[in-house]
C-alpha cells in the first residue's frame, strides 16, 4: 500500500517519498516536493504520450481532475481496471481533484448535499451516492474528498462558517459510505482543508480533518482556481498558511492545487507543501500561446549544470515571447542550457515562423519546453533543500521577476 514518508525537514521545506508503490511507478521519481503531471481527460494537453515519453524525468504522478472526467463515467464503469487503464497512465499514481485547476469554477453552485462541477457539457452535481459511484469507476490511488471551497477574499464569514461545515460534512459521509464498498478500499481520501482569509474557521477546517483518517490534504478556498489562482500571491496568506500548516501531522503529504507562478511554486515549498502539478506551465497566461519559461535556476556559484545564459536572456524576466519580431532570424535555441527536445531540436526563429502562420506545433513545442523547464525547477528544489541552498536559489529566481 503507498505511502508518503517525510524524511528530512529544513527551514520549513520538506524532503519526502511515496513509497511502496507498483514497479511500473516507481522507476519514477516520486520524491517530495512534486509536481504532478496535469492532464485533461486523461491526457496532457496537446501531447500524446508519444511525446509525453520524450520528457525527461517525468513525475510518477498524475492529478486527472473530476469535472472532465465525470461525463464518461458510464463508460468507465464498463471499462476494467479504472481511469488508469482507460487513459493508458497505469505507469502512473493517480490522483482526482474534485475542481480543474486551471479553469476558473464558477460560483454559488455548492450545496449542503452537493458539490457542483463543470465539464465541457455543463454542470453536474455530485452528491455522496453519485461521487461513491465515481470513485468505484476511477479505482485510483487517491480521490480528493468533496469539498466547498467557493471562497474568496470578500466571502462574508457566515458563508465561510458554512464552507468549512460542509466540507467536514461531505467527508464524514465519504469514509463511512467508502467503508461499505469493498472495492474502494484501496482508493485513498485527501481531505480538504478550507475557511477563506478567516483564521480561526481556517484552523477549525485543519484541525477537524487531521483527527479523520485521510491520506493527505488540499489546501483550498483562496480561490476559484483558473485565473485567480494566477493572480493569487501566496505570500500575502504565508501567515495564515504557515499557522494552519503546523496543525497538520507531519507524516502526511499536503498538496496546494491551482496555477502556481515560480514565485508562488518557492513559497509554497518554503511553507512546507509537498505537491503542486504543472498546469501552470500548460496554460499561464490564460493559454498565451507565445511565452516560453526562461528564468534561470541554476544557482552560478554552486551549480555543476552548464550555463549558457546571455545578457539578452538575463533581461528577459521570467518567460520571453517568441512571437516578438526580435526573434525572427534568431537561431538560437529557446533556453541555450535546455536539453529538452524543442531546445535542443528547434530554433527560437522556427517557433517564431510557426507563430506567425498559426501552426499549432508551436504549441506544442512550447509545452514540451515549458513542461521542462518547470519539472526540473522542482528537481533543482530539491537539490537545494538538501544541499542548504534553497534560500538563495529562491532569491535567484524571484530576482528575475519581471518589473
Ligand atoms: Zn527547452
Amino acid at each position: 500500500m503507498m505511502k508518503f514518508v517525510l524524511k528530512q525537514v529544513k527551514n520549513g521545506c520538506r524532503l519526502g517519498q511515496l513509497v511502496d508503490l507498483p514497479k511500473e511507478v516507481a522507476e519514477k521519481s516520486l520524491e517530495t516536493p512534486m509536481c504532478m503531471l496535469y492532464t485533461r481527460a486523461g491526457s496532457v494537453p496537446y501531447m500524446g504520450r508519444d511525446v509525453l515519453d520524450r520528457i525527461d524525468k517525468l513525475p510518477g504522478a498524475v492529478n486527472m481532475p473530476i469535472p472532465l472526467l465525470v461525463e464518461n463515467m458510464d463508460a468507465m464503469a464498463e471499462f476494467p481496471g479504472g481511469i488508469k487503464k482507460f487513459a493508458a497512465m497505469d505507469d502512473f499514481m493517480t490522483y482526482c481533484s474534485i475542481q480543474d485547476p486551471a479553469v476558473l469554477t464558477p460560483s454559488g453552485y455548492n450545496t449542503k448535499k452537493a458539490v457542483s462541477v463543470w465539464s465541457c457539457h455543463g454542470k453536474y452535481e455530485l452528491d455522496i451516492p453519485g461521487y461513491i459511484k465515481l470513485m468505484s469507476s476511477l479505482d485510483v490511488d487517491w480521490v480528493q474528498s468533496l469539498s466547498d471551497g467557493d471562497t474568496d477574499r470578500n466571502t462574508s464569514e457566515k458563508r465561510v462558517i458554512k464552507s468549512v461545515e460542509r466540507t467536514i460534512n461531505y467527508l464524514d459521509e465519504l469514509l463511512e459510505e467508502k467503508e461499505k464498498h469493498e472495492k474502494l478500499h484501496s482508493t485513498k481520501l485527501i481531505g480538504t482543508i478550507v475557511g477563506g482569509y478567516l483564521e480561526e474557521k481556517r484552523f477549525h477546517s485543519a484541525r477537524e480533518t487531521a483527527k479523520r483518517p485521510v491520506a493527505g490534504f488540499s489546501m483550498e478556498g483562496f480561490h476559484n482556481f483558473g485565473p485567480e489562482s494566477e493572480t493569487f500571491d501566496l505570500e500575502d496568506v504565508k501567515h495564515l498558511l504557515s499557522k494552519t500548516l503546523e496543525l497538520l501531522p507531519q507524516d502526511k503529504p499536503r498538496i496546494l492545487p491551482g496555477l502556481m507562478s515560480p514565485a508562488n511554486l518557492l513559497f509554497a515549498v518554503e511553507l512546507g507543501f509537498d505537491i503542486l502539478d504543472t498546469s501552470y506551465p500548460l496554460f499561464y497566461r490564460q493559454m498565451k500561446i507565445c511565452s516560453a519559461l526562461c528564468y534561470d535556476y541554476n544557482l552560478p556559484p554552486t551549480s555543476t549544470d552548464n550555463i549558457l545564459r546571455d545578457s539578452d536572456e538575463q533581461s528577459l524576466g521570467w518567460e520571453m515571447d517568441l512571437y516578438d519580431e526580435r526573434y525572427r532570424e534568431d537561431t538560437a535555441p529557446v533556453v541555450k542550457s535546455c536539453t529538452c527536445y524543442t531546445c535542443t531540436h528547434h530554433t527560437r526563429a522556427y517557433i517564431n515562423h510557426l507563430l506567425k502562420v498559426s501552426e499549432l506545433l508551436a504549441k506544442l513545442l512550447l509545452n514540451v519546453h515549458n513542461l521542462h523547464h518547470y519539472l526540473r525547477t522542482f528537481e533543482v528544489i530539491r537539490r537545494a533543500i538538501a544541499d542548504d541552498t534553497f534560500k538563495h536559489l529562491k532569491q535567484h529566481i524571484i530576482n528575475q521577476k519581471p518589473s
